[in-house]
């Protein structure tokens, strides 16, 4: 029967033990980076997820093309150069709010580290020169993390 409704997109519960940790897709990340993927939100244009990054790993250079949201629930990271140059130390248990078209030219894991991101719009993996090398939808994280 149809009723002219859309189907109505379904809640997600997911416990996070349950899911296997994956290698962050290349060239993007550098240094042992890995990933579980917890939900895409067609309805937002979302994507959320979970990292592990050890000590010294880093994400290469990208542009939030929409905002947002961190909680690094363990260790230490620098963005956007870290405090001595005008960006953000944060240190676990810390919260940010990355704005809409905020660049990260390298965000770098001081010591081993785990945040959860939930990323409202696509990210921008850029070149030195400031070239879309990738451009991140929820459609190719999904796609991403179904092919790893
Ligand atoms: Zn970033």
């Amino acid at each position: 029967m149809s009723t002219g409704h859309q189907e109505q997109i379904k809640g997600r519960d997911v416990h996070i033990d349950d899911i296997e940790w994956k290698d962050h897709p290349q060239p993007f990340a550098e240094g042992g980076i890995r990933w579980k993927l917890l939900n895409v939100s067609p309805e937002m244009g979302s994507w959320t997820a979970i990292y592990d990054c050890p000590k010294g790993s880093y994400f290469a250079p990208h542009i939030h093309i929409g905002p947002g949201e961190y909680f690094l629930t363990k260790g230490k990271m620098n963005v956007r150069g870290g405090k001595g140059e005008g960006g953000a130390s944060a240190e676990a248990p810390a919260y940010g709010y990355e704005p809409c078209n905020a660049q990260h030219d390298q965000t770098i894991f001081l010591e081993d580290s785990e945040f959860y991101m939930t990323f409202l719009g696509p990210l921008n993996f850029i070149d030195e020169e400031g070239n879309t090398v990738a451009l991140f939808t929820w459609q190719d994280v999904q796609g991403a993390w179904e092919a790893s």
